[in-house]
């Protein structure tokens, strides 16, 4: 079920529970901003999540009340995720669902990073 992405940050959210280590992830990356890894339920031969570490229900949440620095190490973390997984020469693609039209179900920020295969279009026509 969507999200609304204007409410306060619900600490007992799934992704706040993965941070704290409270339930099980496979990371495939993690430093003093952000922590990626794999989707439980992958739509892509490569399907990873990265968050940040900081309390932000969204994307609007984060851009709006995240630190420089906290936003420079997330964006900063997600490029290394991306290298390190050698998504960059086939390329690969990001996405931030924010809100109920974005249909955004976790209300903790997480940025899509999807690669492996071509992804074809951007949203269905
Ligand atoms: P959203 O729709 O909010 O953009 O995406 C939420 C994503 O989180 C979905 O792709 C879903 O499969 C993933 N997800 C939900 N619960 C868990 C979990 O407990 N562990 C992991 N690794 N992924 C989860």
């Amino acid at each position: 079920m969507p999200i609304d992405a204007t409410l306060p940050y619900d600490p007992a959210n799934i992704f706040a529970r993965l941070l704290r280590g409270e339930i099980p992830s496979t990371r495939v990356h993690e430093d003093e901003w952000a922590v990626a890894f794999h989707d439980i339920a992958p739509v892509a031969p490569t399907h990873v999540l990265v968050i940040p570490r900081g309390p932000y229900v969204s994307w609007d949440d984060f851009s709006d009340h995240g630190s420089d620095a906290e936003i420079v190490g997330f964006v900063r973390a997600v490029g290394t995720v991306a290298r390190t997984l050698g998504l960059v020469e086939p390329g690969y693609r990001l996405l931030a669902n924010t809100g109920p039209h974005g249909g955004q179900e976790v209300p903790h920020l997480h940025v899509h990073l999807f690669g492996g295969t071509p992804l074809g279009l951007m949203l269905a026509r």
